[in-house]
């Protein structure tokens, strides 16, 4: 029978695994993760300032597997052998016929130690209880979101309306390194998202960084220093450590290079935020989208491998993307139209209830959502 490994438990690794576990063939498939949560990421910035329980963005591995018919392993996978078909974790070595590399991307410190110590990231579902924690039991003045990206506007747009909903001043600063908050979108929504963070009293630093945190005191270049604040850091992204360290072609985000079919060689595959897909000569943004059919597409293509048929070629359709921002003024574009204000935060909800794991976390999620109030 043949033996399938995923490394990595997200949006592209059980997608995967659930369409082999229902697959009409006779597989084993381990799924490999080092937590014990699938987390629903897209959402976390809304649980900071929209009241959405962290507990319905996190569903069990474990009792997914069960209900579906895989195994899973709680492990920290720390190597890949391709020559030997093997990989090594924290608790020992595992061989496979298939591996599936959906390790996803954690927050790039850039080497920083010092700032890794203090700051807050936004990672996963425990990262944003610890963000909630502090806003409850510690008396923070200032929030300072380092990255002007989709994350960083999301999390500064929360905070601001955690603090409206609790009736309390703070004062919100976007750090950003280049010229210009949103990188390479358009001017027009990096006009739009300008005037509505001028709208909810959120300062923008651009060609500006983050040099040094003491405790809460924290050093912002050409700035004054700032006491007593808070730093969420959301200034980048890079693979898993194992990935780093892998022996295979990498682009310049450390993205696994896999060809058409999104193979590194014929026995193992990279999906997601992992690998770097070539999309009209540019890589693929990380999206949730993406990673999704990504994970269905590899599990037809393990499948079609076993009975020496032809693989599928991966041709990405781009179905667009939002910026919610947590006053209603968000903006994006979807199938190629220009959207600005209610719409797409509706869209946004509307795609994270859909996409939730399992029917109470949606109906949980919703009565938060409708509720509209910060915890
Ligand atoms: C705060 C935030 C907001 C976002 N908002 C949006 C949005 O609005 N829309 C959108 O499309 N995308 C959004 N994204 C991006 C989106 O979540 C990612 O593109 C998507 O999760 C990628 O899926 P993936 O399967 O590649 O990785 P992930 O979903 O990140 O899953 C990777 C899994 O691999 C596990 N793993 C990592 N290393 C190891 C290891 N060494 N051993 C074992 N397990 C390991 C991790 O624990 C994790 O469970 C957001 C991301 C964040 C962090």
């Amino acid at each position: 029978m043949p033996k399938i490994i995923i490394i990595g438990a997200g949006f592209g690794g059980l997608s995967c695994a659930l369409e082999l576990s229902h697959a009409d063939c006779n597989l084993e498939i381990i799924v490999i993760d080092k937590k014990e949560t699938f987390d629903f990421l897209p959402s976390l910035p809304d649980t900071l300032g929209r009241g959405i329980n962290p507990q319905f963005l996190a569903s069990n591995i474990e009792a997914i597997a069960k209900e579906n018919g895989f195994e899973f392993i709680k492990e920290e996978v720390l190597s890949v052998d391709f020559s030997k078909k093997e990989i090594y974790t924290n608790n020992g070595k595992i061989g496979y016929d298939y591996l599936v590399i959906a390790s996803g991307s954690e927050t790039n410190f850039y080497g920083n130690d010092n700032i890794k110590n203090f700051a807050y990231t936004l990672d996963n579902v425990d990262d944003a209880k610890k963000i909630i924690s502090a806003l409850k039991e510690k008396s923070f003045d200032k929030f300072i979101i380092s990255g002007g990206g989709y994350t960083g506007i999301e999390v500064a747009t929360n905070l601001r309306r955690f603090f409206y909903k609790k009736k309390k001043e703070a004062k919100i600063i976007i750090v950003e390194k280049s010229k210009s908050i949103l990188g390479p979108l358009p001017e027009w929504m990096k006009n739009y998202t300008r005037k509505n963070l001028a709208r909810l009293d959120i300062e923008v630093f651009t060609q500006s960084a983050i040099t040094r945190i003491e405790g809460s005191t924290v050093y912002v270049s050409g700035q004054e220093v700032f006491d007593n604040a808070l730093v969420v850091w959301a200034a980048g992204v890079k693979t898993a450590k194992f990935i780093q360290e892998l022996n295979a072609e990498k682009n310049t985000q450390g993205r696994l290079m896999v060809d058409n079919n999104l193979r590194l060689n014929d026995n193992c595959f990279a999906i997601g935020d992992a690998a770097d897909v070539n999309y009209k000569g540019n890589y693929l943004r990380m999206a949730v989208q993406f990673a999704i059919v990504q994970g269905n597409l590899t599990a037809k293509n393990i499948i079609r491998s076993i009975k020496h048929r032809k693989l599928v070629e991966h041709k990405p359709i781009d179905l667009g993307y939002i910026i919610p921002m947590a006053n209603n003024y968000s903006c994006g574009n979807v199938f190629g139209v220009n959207l600005k204000g209610k719409l797409p935060t509706l869209l946004h909800f509307s795609m994270c209830i859909y996409r939730t794991y399992g029917f109470k976390n949606k109906i949980g999620f919703l009565g938060d959502l409708l509720k509209g109030g910060a915890r």
